[in-house]
């Protein structure tokens, strides 16, 4: 009898390997290539891991639908002549100040509101659009390379406590652990391959290729003057002099009357008229996290302040102010700045984190469990944060609430160490 068992639990190992080891065509080389998953278990991969990547970036930026819509329509012009066109492409513009731009698998590509104030035109734009593009049209993400990156795409977690280190710990917890596909890099010939096919994509939607070479300068002064706006770009997507010297021959090949196409800097300065004039405050921003990280906490929060003042539709600029008032020991107009923070941008797990997490230090219950329930609208997955909330609630003498979160936790997480707290905190509420 237990031979038996053994040889049908081999049979079922057998046909899960031969599964997984299925070879599947590259839509972009036609090769036979190991395909670790198929094109729906990409789609799926990509939809799932897609919300927390755009909070790791900080959202979308708050109230500017026209810049959206315009990045999707170049990044639909390009995904159109791509080698598949068919995907659920979709384009977004994220908050963050680094200088980057990524694809998760499946046709969700990201850039980030810090590259795209750096270009001067839509043909510029187009050439970063079409290299992620490249990436994702050619399964890069399913190659043997990507492997091991794709393994570690974890479940968000966040810690209950603070920790002493300052704004970028503060950015990290809240980011979670979703790292793995946002930071998947590629190898060099992936690299060789996404440019040849983001310069063939840009050519067949009209654009001047020339423009690549622009932003491939634009990377490499970037990493000699702000290498820390670049530092993840330049690691997932290794740059180099060949691939400027390849851009350099690719172009050379080109009949002028694709490469003295007109800019289109115009439409592109129209998009971005809005991001100009709110330029000034995240640049004061900017200046309060480098000086946050010398731990200079009030003049940090004066730029806050300002950057607020300049612009006061992103709660960002509050969250980080009350980061800085707090380890300034200034807590009551910190707990006062994280529940503004909040408030403006409630979408961001960010100012619900730091809202969440400064009143639970201060033991103020209430608006500590309001930051973690808000947490759990953006990541309702998560048995963690419905732990947080409801402990919080308890504190706060809401009992009801409390038991509700506290049940939400044991079905999420049944068997681990969340639903089992949640389980025994319930037991012990009185009347429950
Ligand atoms: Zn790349």
């Amino acid at each position: 009898m237990e031979a038996l068992q053994n040889r049908i639990y081999l049979a079922a190992m057998l046909v899960l390997l031969l599964i997984s080891a299925a070879c599947a065509t590259n839509p972009v080389t036609g090769e036979q290539q190991l395909a670790m998953m198929s094109e729906a278990d990409e789609v799926a991969l990509g939809k799932q891991a897609y919300p927390q990547a755009i909070q790791q970036y900080q959202g979308p930026p708050p109230q500017d639908p026209e810049l959206q819509r315009y990045v999707s329509k170049v990044g639909d012009k390009l995904a159109r002549v791509s080698h598949r066109p068919h995907l659920p492409w979709e384009f977004i513009v994220v908050n963050s100040d680094e200088i980057n731009a990524f694809a998760l698998p499946g046709g969700k590509v990201a850039i980030t509101r810090g590259l795209l104030t750096r270009f001067d035109s839509e043909d510029e734009l187009a050439y970063v659009l079409g290299h992620e593009i490249g990436h994702a049209t050619a399964r890069h993400h399913v190659s043997q390379h990507a492997r091991s990156s794709l393994m570690s795409l974890g479940v968000l977690g966040v810690g209950i406590a603070l920790g002493g280190s300052g704004w970028g710990g503060v950015a990290q917890q809240a980011a979670g652990t979703v790292g793995g596909l946002t930071l998947l890099s590629y190898s060099r010939d992936q690299e060789r391959q996404a440019d040849d096919l983001g310069s063939e994509y840009m050519i067949k939607a009209g654009y001047n290729p020339k423009a690549q070479l622009e932003v491939m300068q634009l990377f490499e002064n970037l990493r000699t003057s702000e290498p820390s706006f670049v530092e993840t770009l330049l690691a997932t997507h290794p740059m180099d002099s060949e691939r400027i010297a390849n851009a350099k021959a690719r172009l050379a090949k080109l009949p002028a009357s694709i490469t003295s196409r007109p800019l289109k800097t115009k439409a592109f300065e129209q998009a971005m008229a809005t991001q100009r004039k709110r330029a000034p405050a995240y640049r004061e921003a900017v200046q309060g996290d480098k000086v946050l990280q010398a731990k200079r906490y009030s003049v940090a929060a004066r730029h806050y302040a300002k950057a607020s003042k300049l612009y006061g539709g992103d709660g960002i600029f509050d969250t980080k102010r009350a980061v800085a008032l707090w380890q300034g020991g200034q807590r009551n107009q910190a707990l006062k700045a994280a529940g503004r923070g909040a408030y403006l941008s409630p979408g961001l797990l960010l100012t619900q984190n730091v809202k969440a997490q400064l009143n639970a230090k201060a033991k103020h219950w209430l608006p500590a469990a309001e930051g973690f329930e808000g947490m759990t609208v953006i990541v309702p997955q998560s048995a963690e944060l419905q732990l947080y909330a409801g402990y919080c609630y308890e504190q706060a003498g809401k009992n009801q609430q409390a038991a509700q979160r506290y049940r939400r936790a044991m079905r999420l997480d049944p068997y681990g160490k969340y639903g089992q707290t949640a389980s025994q905190r319930l037991r012990e509420l009185p009347g429950y």
